[in-house]
């Protein structure tokens, strides 16, 4: 445990057990906050965004949690893990491209270094890149409170943006995971940005296909900033299952896409038509590389 006085808290812990980090939540009954890397958490506390807390309780050194494994049919990432392990990893690489993909475009390296996946969603924001990664997935978290550890699905976890069911003052997501894409699937990640200036995503799509020869057999469709938090697009997804693999398919699932969200005009991301121009010209193609790294071409970029 560690002082500092510049911050807003006065005691800092590195718990070595999920227990122990929940047994300091349940002391402080309130007042303390978990935290990961400290990328978006630290920044936004000294500019006053967030509520006082006496503690910092860190989740990124408990033992065993820096490590992604395969267990009982899942890719397992544990909360300590940061974005430059997961781009790095050779198992996120082939089992769950998207999710490489979308941490690779995170900040810079520093950023990448020390931010983690575990913040990424934790913090809720509607287009969180790795999010929008894990959502295509079909991602779980597992969250530690004092009344145990459970599983969820990790779409039933954002409330509004930044604003989590996750309770960030006595809770821990421990772990996240996703089932690895098989053989005949594939997986592709795009995000649109200005390239200068204030750095707002005009927007970020994640897609996970499983074909059947010419037929799609199964697709998850991810979308952010869409709305108040990330979107699984489900009406669009139900609209490619069954359907050829074809850009007639993927256009017409595009326009479905577009009926149903939100495109918000903004001086910060784009104007509305733009942002409409932007999913119409990258949804179809990041649905064709999944399609075609389903196909087996995994060097399709
Ligand atoms: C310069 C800069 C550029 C950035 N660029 C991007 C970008 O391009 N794309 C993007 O998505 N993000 C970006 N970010 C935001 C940030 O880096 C990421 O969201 C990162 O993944 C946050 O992870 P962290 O471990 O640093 O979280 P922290 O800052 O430690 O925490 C974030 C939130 O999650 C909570 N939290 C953290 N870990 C846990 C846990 N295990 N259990 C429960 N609650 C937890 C905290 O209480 C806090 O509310 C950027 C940030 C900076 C400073």
């Amino acid at each position: 445990m560690t002082s500092n006085s510049t911050n807003s808290w006065q005691s800092y812990y590195a718990p070595q057990s999920v227990a122990e980090a929940v047994a300091l939540l349940q002391r402080y009954d309130g007042r303390a906050r978990v935290i990961g890397g400290g990328t978006d958490l630290v920044v936004e506390t000294r500019r006053g965004l967030h509520r006082p807390v006496d503690a910092m309780v860190d989740a990124s050194r408990i033992a065993g949690l820096d490590r992604i494994t395969e267990e009982d049919g899942y890719i397992v990432i544990g909360c300590g893990v940061t974005h430059s392990q997961i781009i790095g990893n050779e198992l996120i690489h082939r089992y769950g491209r998207c999710l490489a993909e979308s941490c690779s475009v995170i900040g810079g390296p520093q950023v990448r270094n020390v931010g983690t996946l575990a913040g990424n969603v934790a913090h809720a924001l509607p287009a969180g890149d790795g999010t929008i990664g894990l959502l295509a997935l079909g991602g779980e978290i597992e969250v530690a409170g004092i009344g145990g550890t459970h599983w969820m699905q990790l779409q039933d976890s954002f409330r509004a943006p930044g604003k989590s069911f996750i309770d960030r003052h006595r809770e821990v997501l421990t772990r996240l995971r996703f089932r690895p894409t098989g053989t005949d699937e594939g997986s592709a990640y795009q995000r649109v940005m200005r390239p200068q200036g204030l750095c707002l995503p005009i927007i970020s799509m994640a897609v996970r296909l499983q074909r059947r020869d010419d037929t799609i057999a199964d697709a998850r469709i991810s979308m952010g900033p869409v709305g108040p938090v990330p979107y699984l697009a489900e009406p669009a997804m139900e609209t490619l299952i069954g359907g050829a693999v074809s850009t007639e398919q993927f256009e017409k699932a595009t326009d479905v896409a577009l009926s149903c969200v939100s495109l918000r005009a903004s001086k910060y991301r784009a104007s509305h038509a733009y942002r409409e121009a932007m999913v119409r010209t990258y949804l179809p193609d990041i649905l064709w590389r999944a399609a075609r790294r389903a196909a087996g071409d995994e060097a399709s970029s």
